[in-house]
């Protein structure tokens, strides 16, 4: 073998040698670039109108799964709900390795079987009765992502969607009241209510968006719920600290999905908040709806019928001092789906407080609630 051609051979292997050390010494620099870019503090400056939610969207941040991250390293610079300074400098959080599985839940659509009472029996008012058919195979397997709710109980609500308005929310916690020293709000009572009526009706496989959401607050059991600021108004948008801006932002939430899912024939927004008034009035909880919706109307009655029937059942000497009628609120008049709007009680009176200490009784507004809805939707099928 000659030596030149030797000599050629190892030219070559010394080059690709050489090429395979700069690129792999290429690799190393640029995974060190990377990862002291990662561990490099990126930083904001608080701009006038700036909040946590808009820093974070406007840095590429999923705000919502941020915000107390946000919040725990800028701790000594956060001002009073969650309010920042402006002008000051706040560091961003470092980014989650990994996002967290979606919730989602696999259903089997088993078909239905529904059985009528012949025609001239007195029964002929009462509704078909629906039984599973597990004699026939079951149906292709539908994937869910539920909000909340674990599981799925029933399909009284498949294929319908619901806009849920938790009242007031992020820097306006609603009408407020002590309770043995303790301040509540308006605001956390019904986000529990709200969230209660979205597990309702997402395990009777209804589709739920949570117009105002809170990134950290699931269904609590408390008596007292804790007061914070974080709620948003969907997709992760800051609330507004300007009363009108604050509902007109989330209507247009609203209205945004109602076209994105314009296929959808039954959408409906259902807005729960607690009144205030003076402690010695007992207020049950009555009902809203917009002039000149007759769909709204109609939900808002069923609502009212559903309250009237529970306490007739269960507290029949207690009787039931609810009502609904129509009245012109910004949201309920902007919203495009039909809506219906509840007051749960006076937060400023003792007895009416117990509807909304109790996580029972929080959780029997929602069913109720929930009741409503399922007439609702059948008699709009
Ligand atoms: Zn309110």
């Amino acid at each position: 073998m000659s030596r030149l051609f030797v000599g050629v051979r190892l030219s070559v292997f010394l080059h690709s040698m050489k090429m395979r050390l700069i690129f792999l010494l290429s690799c190393i620099c640029f995974a060190s670039l990377v990862s002291a870019q990662s561990d490099t503090v990126r930083t904001v400056v608080a701009k006038q109108g700036d909040g946590i939610y808009k820093i974070l969207r406007e840095n590429g941040y999923e705000a919502k799964d941020y915000y107390h991250d946000f919040l725990e390293i800028n701790k000594d610079k956060i001002q009073q709900e969650d309010q920042l300074i402006l002008g000051e400098t706040y560091i961003l959080p470092r980014k989650h390795e990994i996002a967290g599985p979606e919730h989602v839940v696999v259903i089997d659509t088993v078909p239905q079987v529904c059985v009528k009472p012949d025609s001239d029996s007195l029964l002929d008012s009462i509704p078909p009765v629906c039984i599973l058919d597990t004699t026939s195979s079951p149906m292709p397997q539908v994937k869910m992502e539920l909000r909340i709710a674990d599981t799925i109980k029933g399909t009284a609500l498949k294929g319908a969607i619901f806009y849920l308005i938790a009242g007031h929310g992020g820097p306006d916690p609603g009408a407020t009241s002590y309770v043995d020293g303790v301040m509540i709000s308006e605001d956390e009572y019904a986000y529990d209510i709200t969230l209660r009526l979205a597990r309702c009706i997402e395990e009777q496989s209804g589709k739920v968006y949570m117009i105002i959401d809170d990134p950290d607050d699931g269904i609590r059991s408390g008596k007292i719920l804790k007061i914070d600021y974080d709620e948003y108004c969907y997709p992760g948008v800051e609330i507004s600290r300007d009363h009108t801006t604050r509902l007109v932002e989330r209507a247009e939430a609203v209205n945004k999905l109602y076209y994105a899912n314009k296929t959808t024939k039954y959408q409906r927004v259902v807005e729960i908040h607690i009144d205030s008034r003076n402690s010695a009035t007992r207020v049950d909880a009555f009902f809203y709806y917009c002039h000149g919706s007759t769909k709204g109307k109609a939900l808002a009655e069923r609502m009212y019928n559903v309250f009237r029937q529970k306490y007739a059942k269960f507290q029949p000497n207690r009787g039931y001092f609810g009502s609904v009628e129509e009245r012109n609120l910004l949201v309920i008049r902007k919203v495009i789906p039909p809506a219906a709007f509840m007051e749960a009680g006076n937060i400023n009176n003792e007895r009416d407080r117990k509807r909304l200490l109790d996580p029972n009784n929080r959780q029997a507004l929602a069913n109720w609630l929930c009741e409503a809805l399922k007439q609702d939707y059948k008699a709009n099928q």
